[in-house]
């Protein structure tokens, strides 16, 4: 459980109290509970008045809205504030704004605008966390902490470069192996001293061109920016960590966070999560993006602490502020994906904002209480009602897990690599390529983690590795440990090329995970966006028959051991394999030459997974997503109708307990349009 203090399903968002004037708190306090609101997260953007000079603080304002919260019941994510440091220190100390990647030092304003190395940055935020930490350790409205607030800006300032190259002296050994790291005789780069090195930027290793039109971004060096991206999550990880050390130390039961991003490039938030006591997420997804990839951020968010159900710390009640265009979410979608979170692992389901501000960017943006200021809009009925269902599940869900029997690799590390690479096309996306697999299963209502490459693999029967560009050390014989105890492994094009300097295993493709593939890949032919090729399927399996289409890359390979399943139809490379099966002790690897169509992928998965007995756990139509959590002896199913229309849902000849009406359901059931149900069977012991 998140915090026993509060055994029910997390309810509320991002209050403001400072942007209001005090004969409005009680007001909002009034449609708060009229909303079911149980929490709020405050004061995620208050420096400027917590602290109006380098040692004068004021907290009297904060004392009195945290007491009101106390006193009306109403929990509190206690906000470090630390995200906009204030205009005075920015002043006083110019050297903590940030330099960015051309070389101009920013000034003064937006948010998250700051150097993360910057001492200054570091000392008053970690003070000003101390104080509060202090200040509020007893006090009762305190549930949770949250850091900042959606970290993530890179710097290139004197002070980032020099502690850059602390960071690749504890790296690297010597100044030898760094050079051979990044196989620096290429193009003369050859350092003899650590303070030749200077940070990857626009101004060097880094630029942008154009090609037939477009606007391309590119590094010359991929080790040096590989390694300037590590190093720069790391610092704005440090910069976390620096308050989350002096808050545990004062109030150690109580668990700390900040709101990541989702599939948020810049920082590696697997490597974040080991300090994280529960991961909480921002979901701004648009009404256009498919259902499919919001699930898989959701799922991405629960792996990075191997499946501890998560918060999710924002999404609007209706609309966005700063999307090219911000739609209404339409009736009853903020309650399908407040639930689709839950059904993905959330404890918590929060808002941004609470009352909606009238100045600056994010008066556009959707809020519990909108600008008409009262309870009779359509958004807040929609809030109320799921207020009132989240409470009257009280604890029944509360810390169920979800039990998954296929699993995604995804790796930040990788991700880097795979776009800064100099070739054989600009358009590999490892994200893209990662959502292709994820929505097959997806779509087959098949439950999926997605985890590190370091994870413990055993407990899945199918691994999906997605383009794993990089092989970092043991990971190549972690996965034959999976294959010959029996699993499926699966892995694409583009994988086992490089380690983790991303320098390329002699000897042939995929490098290390040559043996346990049974193939070799000789060369990488790339396909512009208009050309095709085809896969034809030699040995049918499940559905998969017949022609598909396939573009990208196409690998040509050579059989080592491993058996042909499919085969190019085209080109000079006609009749090679396009997807080998090699049997690997007990189990089987699978390469996949090429980026098929999605029916391909789908008929494919939907094979191996018919092969291992991993099915949907009811037949439900399309566009019904289903998952489940478990808890002791009880199982969760998760109904949720994605569809415009009603449709009815056979359920397996059992009993179930519909959680959100109290009807028994058995049979079949009828689920409206956009509507949910939350079945609840007590297992056989
Ligand atoms: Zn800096």
């Amino acid at each position: 459980m998140i915090n026993p203090k509060l055994p029910g399903i997390y309810y509320g968002g991002d209050y403001n109290p400072d942007q209001w004037p005090e004969e409005i708190w009680l007001e909002d306090i009034r449609l708060f509970k009229l909303a079911g609101i149980n929490i709020v997260t405050l004061p995620v953007f208050s420096w400027a008045k917590l602290q109006t000079a380098e040692d004068v603080y004021h907290f009297e304002w904060l004392d009195k809205i945290m007491d009101l919260m106390a006193q009306n019941g109403i929990t509190v994510c206690l906000a470090t504030s630390t995200a906009a440091q204030p205009a005075w220190i920015s002043r006083k100390y110019p050297e903590i704004l940030p330099v960015d990647a051309e070389g101009r030092q920013r000034t003064h304003g937006s948010r998250v605008n700051f150097c993360p190395n910057n001492s200054k940055y570091r000392e008053f935020s970690v003070k000003l966390a101390r104080k509060m930490a202090e200040r509020y350790k007893n006090h009762p409205a305190l549930l949770v902490w949250h850091i900042g607030n959606e970290y993530g800006s890179y710097c290139y300032c004197d002070t980032c470069a020099r502690e850059f190259r602390n960071w690749l002296q504890n790296r690297y050994s010597n100044i030898d192996e760094l050079n051979r790291c990044w196989n620096m005789s290429f193009w003369g780069h050859t350092v003899y001293d650590w303070e030749e090195i200077v940070p990857p930027s626009y101004l060097n290793e880094m630029g942008r061109d154009y090609f037939c039109g477009y606007p391309r971004e590119y590094t010359c060096f991929q080790g040096i920016s590989l390694d300037y991206n590590r190093f720069m999550s790391d610092s704005s990880l440090a910069c976390y960590r620096g308050e989350y050390d002096v808050i545990k130390a004062i109030t150690p039961e109580v668990p700390i966070t900040t709101n990541l991003m989702g599939a948020f490039k810049p920082l590696d938030y697997f490597k974040w999560a080991k300090y994280l006591d529960v991961v909480s997420w921002d979901n701004y997804p648009s009404i256009k993006d498919s259902m499919g990839n919001i699930a898989m951020r959701h799922d991405l968010m629960r792996g990075l602490k191997a499946g501890d159900p998560f918060m999710l710390m924002e999404q609007t009640p209706s609309q966005q502020n700063w999307q090219p265009y911000n739609s209404l979410k339409r009736p009853g979608v903020m309650r399908l994906w407040s639930y689709q979170a839950m059904a993905h692992g959330a404890d918590a389901i929060m808002f941004f904002q609470l009352r909606r501000s009238f100045g600056a960017c994010e008066k556009y943006h959707g809020a519990v209480i909108e600008h008409a200021g009262h309870e009779n809009t359509r958004v807040f009925r929609e809030c109320a009602q799921l207020g009132a269902e989240l409470k009257a599940l009280h604890d029944k869900i509360l810390d169920s897990r979800l039990r998954s029997r296929v699993a995604i690799i995804f790796d930040w590390d990788n991700w880097w690599a795979v776009e800064f690479s100099s070739g054989p096309s600009r358009d590999l996306r490892y994200v893209e390529q990662v959502e292709q697999y994820y929505n097959a299963l997806y779509q087959l209502n098949i439950a999926t983690d997605l985890v590190p490459p370091d994870a413990d693999f055993s407990k899945y029967e199918i691994i999906i590795a997605p383009v794993l560009y990089m092989m970092k050390p043991g990971v190549a014989k972690d996965l034959e440990q999976f294959v010959s105890n029996g699993g499926v492994f699966i892995t694409t094009f583009f994988s086992g090329l490089v380690d983790e300097n991303d320098l390329v295993g002699l000897g042939g493709y995929p490098g290390e995970l040559r043996r346990l593939t049974g193939i070799w890949a000789e060369e990488i032919d790339a396909l512009y966006p208009d050309m095709k090729n085809t896969i034809v399927v030699d040995v049918p399996s499940g559905k998969m028959r017949g022609k598909y289409q396939c573009g990208l890359l196409c690998d040509l390979i050579h059989l080592e051991g491993a058996k042909a399943l499919a085969r190019y139809g085209k080109d000079f490379y006609a009749g090679w394999p396009a997807l080998t099966e090699n049997r690997f002790g007990k189990g089987k690897a699978y390469y996949l030459a090429s980026a098929p169509e999605s029916r391909f992928i789908r008929d494919f998965l939907k094979y191996l997974c018919d092969s291992k007995g991993i099915r949907a756990p009811l037949k439900a139509p399309p566009g019904v997503e289903v998952t489940q959590r478990f808890k002791g002896n009880y199982e969760f199913t998760f109904l949720l109708n994605h569809n415009e229309s009603d449709l009815r849902i056979p359920l397996n000849r059992k009993r179930y307990l519909e959680l959100i009406t109290g009807r028994e359901q058995t049979g079949s059931m009828k689920l409206k349009a956009r509507d949910v149900a939350i079945l609840e069977r007590k297992l056989l012991e």
